[in-house]
This record gives C-alpha cells, structure tokens and sequence, in this order.
C-alpha cells in the first residue's frame, strides 16, 4: 500500500468513525429529549397521560368535568396536558388526585387552575410538607403554594361520582410512601396505581418517607382482594394485567427472603448488596434495615 492508499484508508476510518459517533450522540439527544405530552385512550372517556416531565398519569372525561391523575412536574408539561384535555372534551378539569406525593407526580400540581381540586390520601398530604432525601425543605410550606397542596384527603376509600359513574379512591396501606392510593373506574375495570409497581427495574420503597417494602407486599395483595381490575397503569410502566401483580409480588417475597436468609447467615450489608444486580441496592437496602429493625 503506498503513502495515498494509507492516507485514503485512514481517511476513510476516521469517516466511518465519526460517522458512528454522532449516530450515538444523536441517539443519545433523542432519548434526553422530552416528548411532548399524549394521551392514550384505553376505552370511551379514560386514558393514560403519557410523555412530558414527570410520571404517567390518568385522565377520566365525567359527566360534568374531567378528573385527572397526577399532574406532571413542570409547567410546559402541565399546558400540555391541558391543551391534549381541551382536544377531546370542553368540560373543565374538575378533579385532581394525587397518587402519592413524589415530585414526578405533584410538583405539576401548582400549574393547574387554582379552582382544580385536589385529592389525596392523608398521609400523602403530610408527606408534601416533609423535607426532601437530602433534607431540603418542602416547596410546599410557602403560602402561595396552599391552594395546590390536597385539600380533600380520605382514609380508607373515597367515591366520586359523576352521575352513574363512579370512580373509586382506595388506600390499601403503607408501601411505597406511607400515603399511595388506587384510583379504580370499575366498569372498565382498570385501575391507576401510581408508582405501586415498576417493570423493568426494581421497585421503589421510600425508607425515607416510611415507605416499607413488606407492607408493600401486603398493601398489593390487599389490592388484588378488593378490587377485580384487569388492567393496572402505573407512573412508569406498561398497562399490565394482575399476573403481573402477582409476579412483582412474588419476586419481592423472593428478595426479601433471599437477604433475610443471608442476614441469618451473618453476612454484611455489603456483602449482601453483591449478591444482587447494582440498581437493586437502595432496595436492597431498604429490606435489609427493616430486617433488621425487626429484629431488634
Ligand atoms: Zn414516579
């Protein structure tokens, strides 16, 4: 090969290699990009809330208003959702529940007409008030935000009606947060359930907010009892079915029996944590400490 001929190969590879960087810078751009807000219709008058900043949420067209389920977490999110709402129906958001007290989930929350009303689980509004992870104070204790904390909250279940429909609010018990509720449209039997399930990468259990992972076992097995819903929408996953459920359930069990097992075993948390896949250690963690707090 003489000096052109290395200097045209070398030409060529560093073509076909910048080439393949920014197809992947490119990839990359597009999943950081934020889509904008889309509902998805799942039978007449509900649908899911997808895309935008924040959490999937839910959106039920009643009689006489519109209830929404959660409410993205920034403004442009909350326009958006408004306008998607406005393209299919005039009636005005009536209702607003929050499934749990997360940012992804309330922070849009402020960004709704003040007349919005909002509900919520009890302890769901206590938690709006409590400081952050990293202790940061509430957003939520300034004034001006009153108007977009829960001013309705329920205990054990709640009905809306709008004329013959009813839309079911229920609190099965602590598990994610202390205050997570279902939100159940039992003639399409479907249910919104906030972040009480994930797919695809382990569960979340705020340690923090006194969130417990083995009540959350209880409250999703409390849930299947009560309700007969055949379709679940959650905050971050696919519409699923109740075996679904009942596999999440049951891969937490596992876990929980699997740490417990090397708790007795007399391995650290460390040690423990390594036996499992590296996203898995908040988890991990969270079941290890209430073992052991247990056992105290
Ligand atoms: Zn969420």
């Amino acid at each position: 090969m003489n000096k052109n001929q290395t200097m045209k190969k070398n030409l060529k590879t560093i073509l076909i290699i910048s080439g393949i960087l920014l197809s992947v810078s490119f990839s990359y751009a597009q999943q950081q990009e934020i889509r904008p807000v889309r509902l998805s219709q799942i039978s007449d008058g509900l649908y899911e809330i997808l895309d935008g900043r924040g959490a999937n949420g839910g959106l039920y067209v009643g009689n006489d208003g519109v209830l929404v389920i959660d409410a993205k977490m920034d403004k442009e999110s909350v326009d958006q959702t408004i306008k998607e709402i406005a393209g299919i129906t005039e009636k005005p958001v009536k209702y607003l529940v929050n499934t749990h007290s997360d940012g992804d989930h309330v922070n849009g929350n402020q960004y709704f007409p003040e007349e919005v009303i909002i509900i919520a689980h009890e302890n769901c509004r206590e938690e709006f008030f409590h400081p952050g992870r990293d202790g940061s104070p509430s957003i939520w204790g300034d004034p001006a935000m009153a108007p977009f904390v829960p001013e309705i909250t329920f205990r054990d279940h709640m009905d809306i009606f709008y004329g013959s429909e009813k839309v079911e609010l229920w609190y099965f018990g602590v598990g994610h947060t202390t205050g997570d509720i279902v939100v159940y449209f039992p003639v399409e039997k479907t249910a919104f359930i906030g972040d009480q399930f994930f797919q695809g990468r382990p569960q979340l259990i705020h340690s923090y907010k006194g969130g417990n992972s083995f009540e959350h076992v209880k409250t999703l097995t409390k849930m299947l009892e009560t309700i007969d819903a055949e379709k679940f929408c959650s905050g971050h996953s696919e519409i699923v079915d109740r075996q679904a459920i009942k596999d999440h359930i049951g891969q937490m069990q596992a876990r929980q029996e699997k740490i417990r097992f090397l708790i007795d075993e007399k391995r650290t948390l460390e040690e423990i944590t390594d036996e499992f896949d590296e996203n898995e250690a908040r988890l991990v963690e969270s079941i290890y400490n209430e073992i052991k707090e247990g056992l105290l």
